[in-house]
């Protein structure tokens, strides 16, 4: 059996949205109503989506909601940090089914990274009771950056050795099934759009800051790439021309200000003392100055992005704001106090959707939009 375009495009709406009828399907499509029925009766047999709750009240008849069915597929998503390394097990809605995660330093021997990555993701799969035939699609997403044609990881400015390795063919190999490779802010992109707060934002941009910084860019409901695929590299535009050198090559780069790392040695050079949050915890003056000039540098990097963008939403996630609200205070302050002022008429600020987890349900996300685009050729 292979599905035609229309059996896609409805099997789209339905995988990627959060429950939707057979009535509005066909105003979205511009079908009958009838057509619709017909080919959701084959989905249904095909066991790729289910039928949920009835909407609606009154006289009017009332409508089933259609949902992706949990059990269709199983996706392994893998998000590669240059601090850690998290894997997860999901089902067809991206319902977390298993998760673990390793440190980067604990990938052995740095020279074979990628094999020490299967034999961990072979390590977790035996520990979830599952195996490489229960896999539907793998997601990867890395903290740095993927060939134009999604399969190679170039580089990771905070990991060495992970250099030109062809990490989709090498992962497909030992699992067999469809693998996926992005750029992780992408993927955090893609979550939030699938199933997070920006199911119906078509402009808006996601920040992830701990020990990297990544961002994806939403535009019109399509991810920015640019012609290299390098598009989004937030965390390594200039925000200090004399500031020191980047493991990326440049100089003074928004991350060398805005990392974990370098806001405890940017609070050890001012003569802070101990850990900069537990300072923080006690309002010590110098670890507050750290974080409002961390704030400030993030404020006016983002104050260009709203400039050339103008999103409508900006989903900002990591530890560091939840622990030292004080930093996120200051960044919106500067959106607000540098951006265009028409550009920021509306402009929302926002935490992301799923926390400490954003990264790893990007990955699952990945997976599952990837498979379920591709499934033209698919076989039950
Ligand atoms: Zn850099």
């Amino acid at each position: 059996m292979k599905l035609n375009s229309s059996e896609k495009q409805i099997l789209e709406l339905i995988s990627f949205g959060q429950g939707i009828s057979r009535k509005r399907i066909a105003e979205l499509l511009n079908m009958t109503q009838g057509s619709i029925t017909n080919m959701t009766k084959l989905l249904l047999e095909h066991h790729f989506i289910v039928e949920g709750e009835r909407i609606g009240s009154g006289m009017g008849r009332k409508e089933v909601l259609l949902y992706a069915n949990p059990r269709k597929f199983t996706y392994l998503g893998v998000d590669i940090g240059g601090h850690a390394v998290r894997f997860a097990l999901s089902d067809n809605c991206l319902d977390l089914l298993h998760e673990d995660e390793c440190l980067m330093k604990d990938l052995l021997p740095q020279e074979n990274r990628a094999e020490a990555l299967l034999r961990k993701l072979d390590e977790f799969l035996a520990k979830c009771g599952a195996d490489a035939a229960s896999l539907d699609a793998i997601g990867i997403g890395i903290t740095g950056i993927v060939d134009a044609g999604g399969q190679i990881v170039l580089n990771m400015p905070n990991a060495p050795y992970w250099d030109d390795i062809n990490l989709v063919s090498l992962v497909h190999k030992h699992f067999g099934c469809p693998v996926f490779l992005d750029e992780g802010g992408r993927t955090m992109a893609i979550a939030e759009q699938m199933t997070g707060k920006a199911s119906d934002i078509a402009d808006f941009i996601v920040v992830q800051v701990g020990y990297g910084i990544a961002a994806g860019i939403m535009i019109n409901g399509q991810l920015l790439r640019g012609v290299n695929n390098t598009a989004g590299l937030l965390g390594h535009i200039t925000a200090d021309p004399h500031g020191s050198r980047c493991t990326c090559g440049n100089y003074g780069c928004l991350e060398n200000i805005i990392t974990f790392p370098m806001l405890e040695k940017d609070f050890k050079e001012r003569g802070g003392s101990g850990l900069l949050i537990e300072a923080y915890r006690q309002n010590d003056k110098i670890a507050l100055d750290v974080c409002i000039d961390a704030g400030q540098a993030l404020g006016i990097a983002l104050s260009n992005v709203v400039n050339l963008f103008n999103p409508d939403t900006i989903f900002i996630g990591g530890p560091m704001f939840t622990e030292m609200p004080l930093m996120l205070d200051e960044t919106k302050r500067t959106i607000t106090l540098r951006a265009n002022r028409f550009s920021t008429l509306s402009l929302k600020l926002e935490n992301t959707s799923f926390g400490g987890r954003q990264g790893i349900v990007g990955t699952l996300a990945l997976a599952k939009s990837r498979l379920i685009r591709e499934l033209s050729d698919y076989t039950p």
